[in-house]
């Protein structure tokens, strides 16, 4: 019988230790254990429902063009939970000080594909304005430098990226925030190759993105690929993907409130060491095989006993965020000025680390919010209708000076933010908050080489897997993915 833990209960985590049990009631002679440090499954993932609201304290929706999130909920028998984000509605706005400009139609990020709404827009500058035009004019320059690129495995940072092909007004003014929108950091940081991968695989065929984007366009409504909506969720919150898995992995399977404190090869076998506050069991257990699910930190810590090499390998930088949620009655909604979209981003344009003169804990705030998003009209399922749910995101270099505030002041604070640019608000029916230290692992240049490295590393210790936010994506699908297909190589392997 093999014996394999999974360390970590997020959605990896759980993903992993689903499959298992699937393969486990299926026949395969494996015992398993997943060990999560808190007392719940989820890490992130987690949804609140009060009264007719679905609140979700982390990830809202996964990207419809990845079909493993899908795939799985409707395996969990989920298949009429599944609803698509409003896309008619579908547009969002840069906060520029109390006024919100909307990103022009015909883009996907920062690429136009069609040119009335850039040249359109009040957001870009005759100068942007040019530079997007001769894009597509500087096709074979482009190319030749991305094969040069490819050749050397050579990666730059995206504002490096986004600045070749742009200039330094787009880069700044559409992809920081887009990209802050998802990662929390800085697009100076952030490895293209890693995070832009199919924007640099766009550049290598066609030099020109616009050029590039507009033929993939094409190609996918000629084969009748184009997905019906970019985003899809669950009615009733992500969290129901937690809740499908958990309670299909055997009780005597999940071990919750057990932080393990270290890893260690003894005998040919993995030995486990838990958290002596934590657990009665003082004593290490064995096992055969080992998946690490856990956030980036905590996986350096437990490998750099082992390999030091593996852990310096590992992202040595996370993003902290907060995300604080508000819903509002129907009658408080018809007095609000909420304008019509999913939501709007907040441009940093200073550069977050720059030091500031105003160190009030409201200029924090603002400094710290990254983006807005009005649930009710991105997914009207999740709120009665008329009324209002307003989700805040703060993240970036200035979130970690807001982590230690109680609930009552960021609740105060994020209220106050919204207000500055959405007008005056109501007090809202329910509040609710939530803060995830160190939960986005930044992608920084050079990111693929050293995933590739560590996991070289990783296969010459046997039995040991890595999985999660740290390697190959932060979004949903692409982890539940990566957990299913970690399990069955345990198990074949
Ligand atoms: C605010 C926010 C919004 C997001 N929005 C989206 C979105 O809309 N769509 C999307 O696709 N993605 C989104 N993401 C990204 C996505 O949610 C995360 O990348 C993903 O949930 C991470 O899953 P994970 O399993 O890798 O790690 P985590 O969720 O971090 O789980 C790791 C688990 O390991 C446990 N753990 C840690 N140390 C130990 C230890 N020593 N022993 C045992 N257990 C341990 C932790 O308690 C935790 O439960 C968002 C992220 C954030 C923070």
């Amino acid at each position: 019988m093999k014996r394999i833990a999974v360390i970590g209960g997020g959605i990896a985590g759980v993903s992993a230790a689903y499959e298992l049990a699937l393969q486990q009631r299926a026949g395969a002679p494996i015992e398993f254990t997943l060990f999560e440090a808190t007392d719940r499954l989820g890490g992130t993932v987690e949804t609140e429902r009060k009264g007719e609201f679905v609140l979700e304290c982390g990830p809202d929706s996964w990207v419809t063009e990845k079909p493993w999130a899908r795939e799985l909920a409707v395996e969990l028998g989920l298949e009429d939970q599944i609803i698509a984000s409003q896309d008619d509605h579908r547009r969002t706005y840069l906060a520029e000080g109390r006024t919100l400009q909307p990103m022009p139609d015909g883009m996907r990020m920062m690429v136009p594909f069609q040119w009335a709404g850039v040249l359109n827009s009040p957001l870009f500058s005759w100068q942007a304005k040019l530079a997007y035009l001769r894009e597509p004019k500087i096709a074979e320059e482009l190319k030749a430098s991305a094969l040069a690129n490819h050749e050397s495995s050579r990666d730059e940072s995206v504002r490096d990226f986004v600045f070749r092909h742009f200039g330094a007004e787009v880069a700044d003014t559409i992809a920081a925030p887009l990209l802050a929108g998802v990662f929390g950091g800085e697009i100076a940081t952030l490895s293209a190759r890693a995070v832009l991968g199919p924007y640099v695989a766009l550049e290598r065929e066609h030099g020109s993105l616009v050029l590039g984007l507009q033929r993939r366009l094409q190609e996918q409504a000629e084969q009748g690929k184009t997905p019906a909506s970019v985003f899809t969720t669950l009615r009733n919150g992500l969290g129901g993907l937690i809740e499908g898995m958990e309670a299909r992995i055997p009780d005597r399977s999940v071990r919750k409130r057990t932080a393990m404190n270290s890893v260690a090869r003894a005998g040919g076998r993995w030995q486990l060491f838990a958290s002596p506050s934590q657990t009665a069991r003082q004593q290490p257990e064995d096992f055969d095989a080992v998946v690490l699910a856990t956030p980036a930190k905590a996986t350096a810590r437990l490998l750099a006993p082992l390999d030091p090499r593996m852990a310096e390998l590992l992202p040595q930088h996370s993003s902290s965020a907060i995300v604080a949620a508000f819903a509002f009655t129907p009658e408080q909604a018809r007095e609000m000025r909420v304008p019509r979209g999913f939501g709007f981003l907040v441009p940093q344009r200073t550069g977050s680390a720059e030091p500031v003169a105003d160190s009030s804990l409201d200029a924090l705030a603002q400094r710290a919010l990254l983006a807005c998003t009005f649930v009710d009209q991105k997914f009207p399922h999740r709120a009665p209708p008329g009324a209002a749910l307003l989700r805040v995101f703060f993240g970036g270099a200035t979130a970690p000076g807001l982590l230690q505030e109680d609930n009552e002041t960021l609740l105060s604070l994020a209220h106050r933010a919204l207000g500055k640019i959405l007008g005056k608000l109501p007090e809202p029916k329910i509040s609710l908050v939530r803060r995830w230290p160190d939960s986005l692992p930044q992608y920084e240049a050079g990111h693929l080489d050293r995933v590739a490295e560590l996991e070289a590393r990783a296969a010459t210790h046997s039995g040991l897997r890595l999985i999660g936010n740290a390697y190959h994506g932060v979004g949903l699908p692409d982890l539940i993915r990566a957990g299913r297909m970690a399990a069955r190589a345990m198990i074949q392997s």
